[in-house]
């Protein structure tokens, strides 16, 4: 029987009814190998789940694929964006939004060598919510499936992996779906790729993918964390090292940044050289850093920065990081894949409501969203190959550029760099309806 959405710490109440509904439905799609919807969505991450939360709220049948049990992983980002709050508290659910633990901040630093240098204030951007919310990324997809069941049009099929596109008359006419009992077949108006940077999706469809490289890997691990600790420093930069540290209450989710491919090196000079390092860069971890005790809780994150170069073709079209992969940089990934959802909700709904999605709709999707994609991977490939790289590889002292020096000075530069990362270019507004009836499609 295919599995709809577990929660892997025990499900709470709010979320049984919506657990009841899912497994009623389950037997519907165990019984029908084809299933036909408007929209069908390949991947439930941030892009796939808000942009079905949104169809489906918009009146639209969506089914979206998602290949594994859950969303319990660890090595999803856990940034939620001022901007993405901004979309949360159009649609009317930032207060209940807000009630899942979470940690909001308002202003962040860098540890620079020696420096503590100040480098973004939130506490003026022109959102409702001036500030970065961390919140682990399994609570924010629950909160939103859960929400997606209050309207009919909504479907989320858990353990079903696109294995293929079906093509009929060169157009894309929905996919091939393996579940663990047997493959179905999702017949769609249109397919949508959001099944990240390894999309299946997109290498089915044969969309041309340009690279922009990526000099380093990250190294994935967690720590424990105590009331004393510092909180506001994010990043952490000594000769040859960086480490980024994401505040989760008890524990500290840490991003160690290593040339591409280093990992091999790492390893054989062995852990107490490892726990050395994370030690040099952060000195108040010192005496838990023996909490790393193998190899086996280290996870290595291939960076990868790319685009295609058209995101659709005839019955398909592909967002978030399956039309571009995102660096870590900045942790933006998730709220760019988010702004691609309500920008396609945006233009997609009419045309999906009346059944008719036409190349020219698909080309408007790319066209509003180029711009935001090819400015951010602009900035991150700067910050990779001019910052990062310069300091993995320099065992100098590390001093912060004059530049950064006078943010110290001048308070007001610190709003350049949170309107950047907190908002970012061409930030996108809900403009799609609310339709409670389930026959708008019909
Ligand atoms: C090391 C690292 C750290 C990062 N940290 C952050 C951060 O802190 N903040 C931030 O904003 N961004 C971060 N990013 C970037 C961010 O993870 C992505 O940009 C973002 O997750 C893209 O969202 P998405 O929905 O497009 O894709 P994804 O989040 O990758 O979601 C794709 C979904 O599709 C599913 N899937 C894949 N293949 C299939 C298939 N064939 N069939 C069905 N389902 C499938 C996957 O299981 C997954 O659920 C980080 C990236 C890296 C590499």
């Amino acid at each position: 029987m295919s599995r709809w959405i577990k929660n892997p710490r025990g499900v709470q109440a709010k979320h049984l009814i919506h657990l009841l509904t899912q497994m009623a439905l389950t037997s519907y799609f165990d019984m029908s190998r084809t299933i036909e919807t408007r929209c069908c969505i390949a991947g439930g991450g941030p892009a796939g789940v808000m942009l079905g939360y949104l169809l489906a709220r918009a009146g639209v049948d969506v089914v979206i694929l998602e290949k594994h049990a859950d969303f319990f992983r660890d090595f999803r980002g856990d940034t939620i964006h001022p901007s993405t709050l901004e979309v949360i508290y159009e649609l009317g659910l930032i207060d209940e939004f807000l009630k899942l633990p979470h940690q909001e901040i308002r202003e962040f630093a860098g540890q620079i060598g020696d420096e503590l240098i100040p480098l973004a204030d939130l506490t003026h951007l022109p959102t409702h919510c001036k500030f970065l919310g961390f919140m682990p990324q399994w609570d924010f997809l629950d909160f939103f499936s859960a929400q997606g069941q209050r309207y009919p049009g909504f479907h989320l099929m858990m353990e079903a992996e696109v294995v293929d596109l079906i093509i009929e008359d060169n157009r894309v006419a929905g996919v091939k779906a393996a579940t663990p009992t047997g493959e179905i077949e999702v017949r769609a108006t249109l397919t949508v790729g959001c099944d990240g940077r390894s999309s299946t999706v997109r290498e089915r469809a044969g969309l041309q993918i340009q690279s922009l490289g990526a000099p380093i890997d990250v190294l994935w691990f967690r720590v424990s964390r105590k009331p004393a600790d510092p909180d506001q420093v994010l990043g952490r930069f000594a000769p040859a090292k960086i480490l980024v540290m994401l505040n989760r209450d008890d524990y500290w989710q840490c991003a160690f940044v290593i040339r591409k491919g280093a990992f091999s090196e790492i390893k054989q000079r062995g852990l107490e050289a490892f726990r050395d390092d994370i030690k040099s860069v952060a000195p108040f971890l010192d005496d838990r850093v023996q909490e790393i005790t193998d190899w086996e809780q280290i996870k290595l994150l291939t960076v990868l920065v790319d685009r295609l170069r058209k995101w659709y073709r005839p019955g398909l079209l592909c967002i978030g990081d399956a039309a571009h992969a995102m660096s870590p940089i900045g942790g933006v990934g998730i709220n760019l894949a988010i702004q691609d959802a309500v920008a396609t909700a945006n233009i997609l709904a009419r045309p999906l409501s009346e059944n008719y999605v036409s190349l020219s709709h698909l080309q408007k999707v790319q066209l509003r969203r180029e711009l935001p994609t090819k400015a951010t991977q602009w900035g991150q490939v700067q910050v990779q190959e001019r910052i990062l790289s310069a300091v993995l590889g320099s065992q100098q002292q590390v001093r912060p550029p004059w530049f950064l020096r006078l943010f110290k000075k001048f308070p007001v530069l610190r709003r350049i760099p949170a309107r950047l990362i907190g908002v970012g270019v061409r930030p996108e507004h809900v403009r799609t309806p609310e339709i409670l009836s389930a026959d708008y499609t019909d």
